[in-house]
């Protein structure tokens, strides 16, 4: 049995764990205890994560659904409906119950490290493993340490994000976006008396908590549904990454440490999950014989229109929705992302994933 090693213990590592050693590879994994935020999840990435680890019906019906999607944003005086059922999950609890999962299902395949302060000796151990992933989220630097040599950043913004209680106007299966000019709202009830609250906002000099409280009050509908602010700030970077190259001889990022989105697309998890699914066929796919460079080729390729077409959503949005100089260097930023990536728009895929199983195209 050959072993892998994947490092980082978010959404992105733990599916390839599961899908590694469901075809028999034995893991190592390295990993922490980190703060992940709440997440709200479409269905289709709900869908994902059943596909991946079989949950119990019971995990889905603990948590609050919601149904609608309602979003304002540019100039427009009215709101945009629609169905967008999603199920809002605290991040700590899912990791903690998709690792008990691997744990109480394959400990026998499964060897957890925490996760060293310095990885200085990654290399010296680098021959132990067919393959080292790196799943270390957007602060990584794993993927570096094993060939990629940049990580291109497309702006500078930041989520300041903190709980809030409820005014009863509130319907609670109902989440916001709301664009005002130094920024966008998004506002999702959580169960109970509690929502979250968070706001997109450009590199900033002042005080978070009151450019927060006036980002809100600037807002049309979401202000009128909070009574007041509960526990504490928290502030996330949020801008658009991506790893260049992406995947090297035996090395694969996946996750936020492949590329990470911006938060309006509203599904990181889900881009995690796929990447998944994604380097874990590619992976099988070369120890079954296909050509190691075609498969990586296709990896990047993949993930490089995935990103672009994030940009090109990102670009669509902040576009229309803000005109200050600040938001302008942002937008600038992205415009860059395309030049970059330009190329990928005139590549034609020679794979094809059938399942969770990579095949090649005939030509
Ligand atoms: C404020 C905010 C709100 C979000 N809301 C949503 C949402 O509503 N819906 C949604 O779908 N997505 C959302 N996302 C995106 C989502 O959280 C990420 O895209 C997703 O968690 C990526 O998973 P990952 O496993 O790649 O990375 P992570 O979840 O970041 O996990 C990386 C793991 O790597 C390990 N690690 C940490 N530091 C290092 C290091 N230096 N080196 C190596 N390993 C390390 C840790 O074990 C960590 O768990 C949000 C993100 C933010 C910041």
């Amino acid at each position: 049995m050959q072993k892998i090693l994947v490092i980082g213990n978010g959404i992105a590592g733990l599916s390839c764990a599961r899908l590694l050693v469901n075809r028999g590879w034995e893991i190592e994994i390295w990993g922490n205890q980190c703060f992940s935020p709440t997440l709200i999840l479409n269905q289709i990435t709900c869908n994902l994560l059943q596909d991946i680890w079989q949950l119990e019906s019971s995990f889905w019906n603990s948590l609050h659904l919601l149904q609608e999607r309602k979003v304002c944003w540019g100039n427009d005086e009215n709101f945009l409906s629609m169905a967008e059922p999603s199920m809002v999950i605290n991040g700590n609890s899912l990791r903690n119950c998709l690792w008990q999962h691997l744990l109480d299902e394959y400990h026998n395949q499964i060897k957890f490290q925490e996760l060293p302060a310095s990885i200085d000796n990654l290399l010296e151990r680098q021959s132990e493993f067919a393959w080292i992933v790196d799943a270390g989220g957007r602060q990584s630097i794993i993927a570096r340490k094993l060939g990629a040599s940049h990580r291109h950043s497309f702006g500078n913004r930041c989520i300041l994000s903190q709980e809030v209680r409820l005014t009863n106007l509130v319907k609670k299966d109902i989440y916001w976006i709301e664009s005002v000019s130094g920024g966008w709202l998004f506002f999702a009830p959580l169960g109970g008396n509690r929502a979250i609250l968070q706001s997109m906002v450009p590199p900033f000099s002042g005080e978070p908590a009151s450019i927060f409280i006036n980002l809100l009050k600037q807002t049309r509908h979401i202000q009128d549904f909070i009574s007041q602010l509960s526990g504490t700030l928290a502030i996330f970077t949020a801008f658009p990454q991506i790893l260049q190259p992406l995947c090297g001889d035996k090395w694969l990022a996946v996750g936020d440490a492949a590329f990470s989105v911006d938060p309006i697309s509203g599904d990181g998890t889900g881009y995690a999950i796929r990447g998944a699914i994604l380097a874990t066929s590619i992976i099988d796919a070369i120890a079954s014989g296909l050509s190691s460079s075609d498969c990586l080729e296709h990896y990047s390729l993949r993930l490089g229109k995935a990103f672009a077409a994030h940009i090109q959503q990102c670009l669509k949005y902040y576009s229309k929705g803000f005109t200050s100089s600040i938001w302008q260097e942002e937008i600038e930023r992205m415009h860059k992302a395309q030049e970059l990536l330009q190329q990928t728009k005139h590549q034609d895929f020679t794979h094809i994933l059938k399942g969770f199983q990579l095949v090649k195209l005939e030509t």
